[in-house]
Formats: structure tokens, sequence, C-alpha cells
């Protein structure tokens, strides 16, 4: 089926639909060129489809470039928070060492190892901010920082040892058993051992080491720093990529909207006002709109076309005569209920035609009275009204035409008898009229003046036939 549309659809296309005569170049351009609203609404949501596709894919990818900004900056948070860690536990490392340096206080040297062993505060910092940073440099910071820090521990150790022994403590914990002191220390007395344990840890080259580990915490913040900012601009780049893009698409999405809306201005709703306005009119529809609009206007006009064709047939058959083509009998009263002005009645009747069907036949007659019909057609103006009312009676009504115009008319109807005794040899009999005239003058009303006319005509047959007469007032 569908098959067959598009047969039909493809031929009325090349034959450029010519419901009226042979296909022009311009209407087969015309149909060509012609935008089909199927294709264009396939098209727009194809298009517009894709373009969705990439707002979302575009709205994602703003998402993750969010999400990357906000991860960098959580990392860095926790890489702040290790780093302090490892600066507090330091510190903490320090203040313990020296409060057990100074005081002595057991509480202290286990304090310190506990951190230093157990707790590990810098260990654990150390590792957090490995697993997160990717920046070697604020790594290599860090592990100088730690490396530091041990070496800073080493000399803690070596103080509090320093200090155990002077003490003379028993049960010294490993951590501190395990040092071992200088020969030159080891002389010392114990209040020598206490000082030196002192001065190991509270002077300016502890202080230094102390500041080497904080400078170096310091820059690797920085270097975290930097690397944040980095991820962060970055990041911020890549949104305003992604928001542009948007913009782009969305642009492009209203684009459609609008190419979508104009088209269907262009090639339905404004063709479809033109149709209406010439459908009220009976007008045929031009070929304008849509494709699809355009197959249904062709169709409206062959079906227009066919609807005049008929309805002139019709209004033709009515007034009429189907065998000779002349008004019928109907047109002739109406014709004459309308006259106004001046004219002339003839009735025209075929003499003995009764005899001439009866001799050759009615085939023959109907041959001899057609001729008569275009005999008497050609003796007139084409403003005078020429009926066949009767078997073989004809009438003329001559328009704009006074009694005192009574010779012209004798002559025209003398022309035409004289057609037809004298023309040209046509195999059919020869036949003659009589023919009877009344003016408009002549009576008050249509019925009158056929009488009159009628009555003049009787005047002729009872001559003798093959004649005209006047009506004459008085008669
Ligand atoms: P007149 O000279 O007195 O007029 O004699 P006529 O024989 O012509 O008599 P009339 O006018 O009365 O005859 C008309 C004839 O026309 C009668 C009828 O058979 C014939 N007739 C009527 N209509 C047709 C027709 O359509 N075709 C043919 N062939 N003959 C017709
Ligand atoms: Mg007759």
């Amino acid at each position: 089926m569908s098959n067959e549309g598009d047969n039909n659809e493809t031929s009325r296309e090349a034959a450029g639909v010519a419901s009226v005569g042979r296909p022009s170049l311009l209407r087969r351009l015309a149909w060509r060129s012609t935008p089909r609203i199927r294709r264009v609404n396939a098209i727009a949501i194809m298009v517009a489809a894709v373009l969705a596709i990439v707002a979302i894919a575009t709205v994602d990818m703003v998402y993750e470039a969010d999400g990357r900004a906000e991860q960098s900056q959580r990392e860095y948070a926790a890489c702040t928070a290790a780093a302090f860690e490892l600066q507090n536990a330091s510190d903490c490392l320090t203040s313990e060492a020296r409060l057990y340096v100074v005081t002595g206080n057991r509480v202290h040297l286990d304090k310190y190892l506990e951190e230093l062993n157990v707790a590990d505060h810098r260990g654990k910092a150390v590792e957090t901010i490995r697993s997160i940073m990717k920046d070697a440099e604020a790594a290599a910071d860090l592990n100088e920082a730690l490396e530091f820090s041990n070496r800073l521990a080493e000399r803690e150790l070596y103080a509090m040892r320093l200090r155990a022994e002077a003490d003379g403590l028993v049960d010294k914990p490993a951590g501190v058993s395990a040092v071992e002191l200088r020969e030159s220390d080891v002389q010392l007395s114990a209040e020598g051992k206490v000082d030196r344990a002192v001065e190991l840890l509270i002077s300016d080259a502890y202080d230094d080491s102390k500041s080497d580990i904080n400078e170096r915490i310091d820059e690797c913040l920085a270097d975290l720093m930097s690397q944040l900012q980095r991820i962060s601009d970055e990041s911020t780049a890549e949104l305003s990529r992604q928001l542009d893009n948007m913009h782009v698409i969305m642009l492009l999405l209203l684009g459609i909207i609008v190419l979508v809306i104009f088209a269907m201005i262009f090639f339905v709703l404004w063709p479809s006002v033109v149709y209406a306005r010439h459908i009220q009119h009976g007008e045929r529809l031009e070929l304008i709109g849509a494709y699809e609009l355009k197959r249904l206007v062709d169709a409206y006009n062959d079906m227009h076309d066919e609807s005049r064709r008929r309805t002139k047939q019709l209004e033709h058959d009515v007034v009429s005569d189907p065998l000779t083509g002349l008004l019928n009998r109907g047109a002739y009263d109406a014709i004459l209920a309308e006259q106004d002005g001046a004219f002339a009645l003839l009735i025209i009747d075929i003499d003995n035609f009764k005899g001439c069907n009866d001799t050759y036949g009615h085939d023959v007659g109907d041959s001899v009275l057609k001729k008569v019909a275009r005999v008497v057609s050609d003796s007139f103006r084409s403003s005078d009204h020429v009926c066949r009312i009767g078997g073989d009676e004809f009438v003329v009504i001559m328009t704009n035409v006074t009694a005192e115009l009574r010779d012209v008319v004798a002559r025209k109807v003398e022309a035409m008898a004289g057609k037809l005794a004298d023309g040209p040899d046509d195999g059919l009999p020869r036949v003659t009229l009589s023919v009877g005239i009344a003016f408009s003058d002549d009576a008050s009303d249509s019925d009158g003046l056929y009488r009159a006319a009628d009555h003049a005509l009787y005047e002729v047959k009872g001559r003798g036939r093959n004649g005209y007469a006047f009506f004459e007032t008085g008669e």
C-alpha cells in the first residue's frame, strides 16, 4: 500500500501534478524545492535530541569539574591538618624531652616514648599526606621535615639517656636504654650529665633544627597551596569552557525552535489562511505551502475543476437544446422575461418538415434540424438570441431593434433563406422556411408578442410557405 502511495507521490511530483495543462519547468522546480513538513519535523527532532544529549554530557562534565575542585579542596584541608599534626607531634616531643631532662620526672620520659613509638602522630601525618599528595615537591619537603624530626628525636633520646644515667634510673625503657652514650659523656658526673642533656635540648643549635623542620612544613604547605590553586584554576577554566558550550547548545536549540516555528508559519499556517480565503471565494487554490499541503491543493484543485466543469455542463444542459446546441424553450422564456429595450421576435418554422421526416427518415430529419440551426445562428449577431422552442420551430430575439429596421431584418431573413436554398449540396434534402416577425412595440407582454409573430407566421403558411411576414398592427 505504502509503495503504491510513494509511487503515486513520485509520479505526481515528477509530472508536476499537472491538474491543468502540461507541467511547466517552474512548477516542477516549485515542487522539488518544497520542504516536507514530515522531514522538517524529523530533522528538527533528531538535531534537538543530539543537542539534548550533548547538553546532558556537558552538564555531567560541569559536575565532574566541580567535583574535582571540591575533591582537591578536601585533600588540601586533609594535608594541611596532617602537616599541623606533624608539627604538633614534633613540638610535643620537644616539650616532653625538655621537661624530662630539666625535671627528671619519669612521666615525661614515658609520655615522650609513648608519642614517639606508640601514638606516632608524625608517622601517621606523613602517611596521610603521602596517600593524598601528587605533588612531588611537597612530598620531598615533608620527607625532609620528617628526616629533620627523626634526627632531632635521636638528639632528644640521647639527652634523655644522659638524664636517666644521671638519675641512676634502673628500669630504663627500651627506647632510651638502646642509646649508646659517647665515652666522654659517660665519664661526666651526674650533674655534668644533666647539664650536658639540658645543653643538648635547650640551645640555639636545637632551635635551628626545629626551625628547619617548621620551614620544611611551611614549604610543603605552600607547595600544596599552589597545587590546589592550579587544580582550582583548571577546574574553573573547564567550568567556564563547558558553560560556553552550554550557551552555544542553548542558542542552537533556540534557533531550531525558531526555525520550526517559522517553517510552520510559512509552510502551514500562512498557506492555510490563503487557502481558506480562496475556498471562501470559490476559487482554485494557489500552489503554496509544504509538500503535503501542495498535494492537498492539487487534489482540491482537481475536484474544484471537475466540479466547475460539471456545473457548467449542467448549466449548459439546463438552457440548451441537446440536438442543435441552441438555447431551449426554458432559456427562451427566461431571456424574453428579462428583455428590456426594443427588440424583434422572429418565429421560424420549417416548411413541410413532417414530409421530410416521412420521406428520408428521422435521422435525416435530425440532420436537417441541425443544419437549419447552424444557418439561423450564423445569420444573426452574437448579441441576438437563437432558440429552438419546438420540433421544427425556432425563435430569434433580435436585441436593440425597432420596427424602423424592418428592412434590415427582412434582408437578414432573405439571406438566411438564400443560404438554405442555394448553399452547397451536402446530401441533405433542401428545405424552406416560413418566418413570422413582430416587434416589441406590437404587444404589451411576451405572450402577446409571441402570438403576434405566430400570427404573421400563420399568414406566411397560408400564403403557401417559403417566405416571411411582419405582424401588422390592427390585424
Ligand atoms: P408545416 O409546413 O405546416 O409546418 O408542416 P410540417 O410538416 O412542418 O408540420 P409541423 O410543423 O407540425 O411538423 C413538425 C414535425 O417535426 C412533426 C414531428 O414529427 C417533427 N419533429 C419534431 N421534433 C423532431 C425531432 O426532434 N426530430 C425530427 N427528425 N423530427 C421532429
Ligand atoms: Mg413545420
